[in-house]
């Protein structure tokens, strides 16, 4: 890492002139401009380097610069960068094939889009098509996209700006222990409301009226919640009773983050659709997609599927998941983000709750994880309250730059840090995050009652 500010500076300052940024207010944000990265690390123009905690927006499984996927694109790229999603290309197919191969069930038909909000869009549509309805429930705290119906189907408060209230979305509660909606004390009560709070909106809406149902199979952004055993399954049975089509979005979870190639696997539930993104190629080119049930696929065998994008199937995008697929199965980095949670990870970081009072709840699996801070573990106040800004932020906004200062990058969402690293992930690099953690969680201590 040869430091050069001034090069830094010269990234910024075009930066800052031409560049409109997601999500910001363009005249309040300072981003980092990055230099490079390797592995679980990313280095800025004053050679700073970050351990990178949040896996960028949670999609480098397999780490930065993973050189058999940058040789694969670069192979790619001087053989065919680009062809029509009509023809049949090799890496297309050989994509298709070894994601297919994975995924639960029958779903072994693949669309490909260029990201998960696609997926979203393309998976409510086949829902609507093959069962003739129009209505699709989600849950609250839930984040499918910013397109416009995965964004309407988002259940946290990047929908409220974009909400349309008319694209025929129902929010429902999914089950969270630790912030109950049906005041639960316990998994098997906390399920099994759940469970007669979604047949019940169902009776309410009209079974008839519902093409789908899509839940993040544990959610992501919203905070990490697994599902308590027999969630997943019960709303399986729901769907199945109503002919209801059941989407899991493993956009965020799929590829390995909880520990297995799907979050589904844990729980042995297979939806009729799953999509799919970040992780099937850890984003090194663009790609989602969404993988589709024998049932629903010959829905569009004789009659055409009305969806397409210019992009889909890109070949270098396909490239890089053919690599990032196989590479993850050769080098066992599904079983790395399983064992660095069970064994480093997630006893690491409940140790830390035991030291610090702002640590309310510690959740996760593999190499997903979640910190709910609290400014009072008796009643579970949040650090900071739902939602805020400014100056309600600045707990959250501490902790943060506390992280950054000591070299880490966090991931950061409401009252909650994500410990959400590459699944290639080594046991010191672990430790050398959770030694930071702890460090910058006094910072968030000195806020609690
Ligand atoms: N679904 C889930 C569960 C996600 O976490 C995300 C992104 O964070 C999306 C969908 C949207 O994916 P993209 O940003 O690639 O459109």
């Amino acid at each position: 890492v040869v430091p050069d500010p001034a090069a830094g500076a010269a990234v910024k300052a075009a930066d800052r002139a031409h560049v409109f940024h997601s999500w910001s207010a363009q005249g309040l944000i300072d981003p980092l401009a990055v230099a490079g990265a390797a592995g679980s690390y990313f280095w800025d123009y004053d050679g700073k380097r970050y351990l990178d905690f949040s896996s960028q927006l949670v999609n480098t499984n397999i780490g930065h610069q993973h050189p058999k996927v940058v040789a694969a694109i670069q192979e790619q790229a001087a053989k065919l960068c680009t062809i029509a999603p009509g023809f049949a290309v090799d890496v297309r197919s050989e994509a298709a094939r070894l994601i297919a191969e994975r995924t639960p069930g029958d779903l072994d038909k693949i669309f490909f889009t260029n990201g998960g909000a696609e997926a979203v869009e393309n998976a409510v549509r086949m829902a609507r098509l093959h069962t003739g309805r129009s209505k699709v429930l989600s849950a609250y705290r839930s984040y499918h996209g910013a397109t416009a119906a995965a964004i309407n189907l988002t259940g946290d408060p990047r929908r409220w700006p974009s909400d349309t209230a008319s694209a025929g979305v129902v929010h429902f509660w999914a089950p969270f222990l630790y912030r109950s909606p049906f005041h639960a004390e316990t998994e098997e009560q906390e399920c099994e409301r759940a469970l007669r709070h979604l047949e019940d909106t169902i009776a309410y809406e009209g079974p008839q009226t519902i093409a789908a149902i899509i839940l993040e199979t544990v959610p992501g952004t919203a905070g990490i919640m697994v599902p308590p055993p027999g969630y997943l399954a019960g709303v399986r049975e729901i769907c199945d009773k109503y002919g209801i089509v059941f989407v899991l979005d493993e956009v965020m979870a799929g590829f390995g983050r909880t520990g297995r190639w799907f979050a589904a696997d844990h729980w042995d539930v297979t939806p009729d659709l799953m999509t799919f993104a970040k992780g099937v190629n850890s984003g090194y080119v663009p790609l989602g997609g969404v993988a589709i049930s024998a049932e629903i696929a010959a829905t569009f065998d004789t009659r055409p599927y009305p969806g397409g994008l210019t992009y889909s199937g890109h070949p270098l995008a396909c490239a890089s998941a053919v690599a990032t697929i196989n590479t993850m199965a050769e080098e066992r980095i599904v079983e790395n983000a399983a064992e660095i949670g069970e064994r480093v990870l997630g006893p690491g970081l409940r140790e830390l709750a035991e030291r610090h009072p702002s640590v309310g709840e510690v959740r996760g699996m593999g190499a997903f994880w979640a910190l709910d801070l609290v400014r009072d573990r008796a009643t579970r106040e949040p650090l900071v309250p739902y939602n805020a800004s400014g100056a309600d932020n600045q707990p959250m906004a501490e902790f943060a730059a506390a992280c950054k200062q000591r070299g880490l990058w966090p991931f950061v969402n409401m009252n909650r840090t994500h410990v959400v690293p590459a699944c290639t992930v080594t046991e010191a690099e672990a430790k050398e995050g959770l030694a930071i953690l702890d460090e910058a969680l006094t910072t968030a201590d000195a806020h609690t009652v």
